[in-house]
């Protein structure tokens, strides 16, 4: 059987950025730590691990702006609207961390696994049974 090509499309809030992804989306990662809650403005983050190759900005690749909250890592969000987009880390530069909420439809991912629950906040709570890391996800 041949397989479906597949395609996602997303886009910042102001729609300035946009962009997509091929392939099949893996299962989301959901990460609980200070600088995620600080960087979203929100309990955690929820990100897909796309390849860089599967990739592709569609407009707006001049409002993307990196920041770095620790040396080897960068957040790219909007610079006109603020959101968060991607985030990548200089030991891995061929899979970017795409923030799913920007995505207009996710198919049928669903969440993996809760990474530095240590750092929960107490007025959220965990919906899902995935596997849940109090620091680091192993692997
Ligand atoms: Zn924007
Ligand atoms: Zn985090």
């Amino acid at each position: 059987m041949e397989a479906v090509p597949t395609l996602h499309r997303g886009s910042c809030l102001c729609g300035d950025v946009s962009y997509r992804v091929s392939g099949v989306l893996p299962d989301f990662e959901v990460c609980h730590c200070r600088q995620c809650q600080q960087a979203q403005g929100g309990a955690c983050v929820v990100v897909a691990p796309i390849a860089t190759s599967a990739f592709e900005v569609l407009t707006g690749a001049e409002r993307l702006t990196a920041y770095r909250a620790s040396p080897d890592k960068e957040r790219l969000f909007c610079c006109r609207c603020g959101s968060p987009l991607f985030s990548r880390r200089d030991d891995s530069p061929g899979v970017l961390r795409l923030r799913v909420g920007t995505l207009d439809h996710v198919g049928s991912a669903r969440v993996a696994s809760h990474a530095h629950v240590a750092s929960k906040v107490d007025w959220c709570e965990i919906g899902d049974d995935a596997p849940r890391y109090p620091g680091p996800r192993p692997g």
